[in-house]
């Protein structure tokens, strides 16, 4: 400030007021008519330097006209006013060192010190200001209501701060509340799915080189909030400097997740109709096929490509006990039909379906197609028929049992009257008898004695597990039991019975003591003339059961025999050089076979042979 005769204090004072006024003020000297002082607002607002300003007075800085007015009178008669004491506050327009007129409101009043004509000029810009911000406002807020109603978020990620500032609407796609503290960038990266956070870094990355020319990106990421997926759609540009480097990134966002969901829903579906095994079939209200399912094209034979088109009323389907009238009334009532048909393919092979027919509506309610979804069930109905074959067998079987019972009980009748009169007979012939006859009356007894023991063993066989209930059976106890019972014969043979660490199995113990007796009693009889039989038992622990194995040293069977030799009455030899009814091994298989196990042979002619058989655990 040029120095005056003013009070120092006083200047110093006025001074900082000048220079911390928000607005720019100039000092004039009414006297010269020159501005004397001003502060650096002043400067900017007219862009011409503090010595400039000092050369001009008000008229430099004023077009002629104001407000249709000669400048200069009309500013006398005001500075006048202000030279008075008074205030003097008025629209005025100024213009800048470029010529620019810009209305201003000034505010005059008389300046220290007061021996000299000093006036101080405030000027308030009123370059539309207020009409202005009022605009920007208005259309801000449209620009925000214009968001809100499409959804779109709006952002300016500065590059060179790193900072993301975003609207309320990005705050709501992106689940934060408006006024959440948190930093968006990091934020945005935290909800990221991890798949997008990599190619999002990658493509920035990229993007942020100088000498990469990408102004614009239109792309989707995904976001996850609380393990639920958001599709979001980003478009926006790049803002560069001269040296290419991005320095913002400014654009809206616009939530897809329901399309997506939709079309995802779609291709699901599609995926599933596709894999699923039953075939499914699509037609619309005329019958018309629609879509043909991968199912569809495997069970009848025909592609998707042939059939889609083509009428399904074409495919030769019988009701089995329904008639078509009824079928269709039932589908036309309830709009729904479940039932079983058979159905012609392609190679004319029927097969067995479980069908299920629906109606497809619009949302209006009206009737738009069908859909029909068949499973194959022909394997099935064919176990069906085959388990009630088997149990019609097993029925049969039972009666046959029953019925050789009987019959075997009722043949002793008859047995024991031969026996007794053949008996008599001898008594009262005895003396008169010659050899001849004696050894008739001899075969007559031995016949009878065999019928005895083939009714005895039928009687036995058809027996098996009649009247008994199943226990815990000490298997090695058992043999101990039949070695006493066997002693006669052991000892005859010499035979060597070896066994050790049976188990214990659950079962019907007189059976099972059958069974081991008939093979071991068949291992003894069937040995090697002079060589003395040695039979070994032991048992195997499997998963399933025990595996039982007596072996043997005896005659051993020939492998086409390997089977036959459990059927009853089958026998390899004559009576007469090995005794016996054929019955035992068919005996010991239906003993294995009620306990739920197998039996079979291994066996080498001349060595030996192994009979196998299991009993569940
Ligand atoms: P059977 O012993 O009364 O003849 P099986 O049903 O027990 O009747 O046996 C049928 C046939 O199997 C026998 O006749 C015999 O030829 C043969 N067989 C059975 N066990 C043995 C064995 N351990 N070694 C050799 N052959 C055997």
């Amino acid at each position: 400030m040029q120095k005056g005769p003013a009070d120092i204090l006083q200047q110093e004072r006025y001074r900082v007021l000048i220079d911390h006024a928000t607005q720019p003020m100039l000092i004039l000297d009414v006297e010269i008519g020159k501005f004397i002082d001003h502060n650096h607002q002043a400067e900017s607002f007219f862009k011409l330097s503090g010595d400039q300003l000092r050369e001009l007075g008000p008229a430099d800085l004023s077009p002629a006209l104001v407000a249709g007015k000669n400048a200069v009178l009309y500013s006398d008669s005001l500075i006048q006013k202000a030279l008075d004491g008074g205030q003097a506050i008025f629209p005025w327009v100024h213009k800048d060192s470029s010529g620019r007129e810009i209305p201003c409101e000034i505010s005059l009043v008389r300046f220290p010190p007061y021996e000299r004509r000093l006036i101080s000029a405030t000027i308030i810009d009123k370059t539309g200001s207020q009409e202005i911000k009022q605009a920007l406002a208005e259309s801000q807020e449209r620009l925000k209501l214009a968001l809100e109603v499409t959804g779109l978020g709006t952002f300016d990620w500065d590059f060179q701060e790193h900072t993301l500032l975003w609207d309320d609407q990005m705050d709501a796609l992106h689940g934060l509340g408006p006024e959440t503290e948190t930093d968006r960038l990091k934020y945005l990266f935290s909800v990221l799915h991890p798949e997008d956070k990599h190619w999002i870094k990658d493509r920035l990355s990229h993007a942020a080189q100088p000498n990469v020319d990408l102004t614009s990106f239109d792309k989707e990421y995904r976001i996850v909030l609380q393990r639920k997926t958001r599709y979001l759609q980003i478009n926006g540009s790049f803002f560069r400097n001269a040296a290419g480097e991005i320095l913002r990134a400014v654009g809206t966002v616009r939530d897809v997740t329901a399309g997506k969901e939709t079309r995802e829903q779609m291709i699901y579906q599609a995926a599933l109709l596709k894999n699923v095994s039953e075939a499914v079939i699509s037609t619309d209200d005329l019958f018309i096929i629609r879509s043909w399912n991968n199912a569809a094209e495997k069970l009848y034979g025909w592609s998707a490509e042939e059939m889609i088109g083509r009428s399904i009323l074409g495919i030769e389907t019988d009701y089995l006990d329904q008639n078509d009238a009824d079928v269709l009334s039932t589908f036309q009532k309830d709009g729904y039909w479940r039932g079983e048909v058979i159905q012609k393919g392609k190679d004319d092979r029927s097969f067995h379906l479980l069908s299920s027919v629906s109606t497809m509506r619009d949302e209006a309610g009206k009737e738009i197609g069908y859909v029909a979804v068949n499973r194959d069930i022909t394997k099935e109905k064919e176990a069906e028929k085959q388990q009630l074959r088997a149990r019609q067998l097993e029925l049969k079987n039972k009666e046959l049992e029953q019925v050789a019972y009987v019959v075997s009980h009722d043949l002793q009748e008859p047995l024991h009257t031969v026996k007794g009169f053949v008996r008599l007979l001898d008594q009262r012939l005895h003396e008169h008898l010659d050899d001849r006859s004696e050894e008739y009356v001899e075969r007559i007894n031995e016949s009878v004695d065999r019928m005895y023991n083939l009714i005895r063993a039928l009687l036995d066989y058809s027996r098996i597990g009649l009247y008994e209930k199943t226990t815990e059976v000490n298997t090695n106890s058992l043999l101990e039991d039949l070695e006493v019972d066997l002693e006669d014969q052991i000892r005859e043979t010499n035979a060597l019975i070896r066994y050790e660490a049976l188990p214990v199995v659950v079962g019907y113990e007189t059976e099972l003591r059958v069974l081991f007796q008939n093979l071991i009693i068949n291992a003894i009889k069937f040995s090697k003339p002079e060589v003395a039989p040695e039979i070994r038992i032991t048992a195997l622990s499997l998963q399933e059961g025990w595996e039982f194995c007596i072996t043997d040293n005896g005659i051993g069977i020939p492998g086409k025999h390997h089977q036959r030799i459990f059927a009853i009455f089958h026998r390899l030899h004559p009576a007469a050089q090995y005794p016996g009814t054929g019955i035992g091994l068919s005996h010991a298989q239906k003993i294995v076979e009620l306990h739920g196990g197998k039996i079979w042979v291994k066996s080498i002619p001349g060595v030996g042979s192994q009979f196998y058989f299991t009993l569940a655990k």
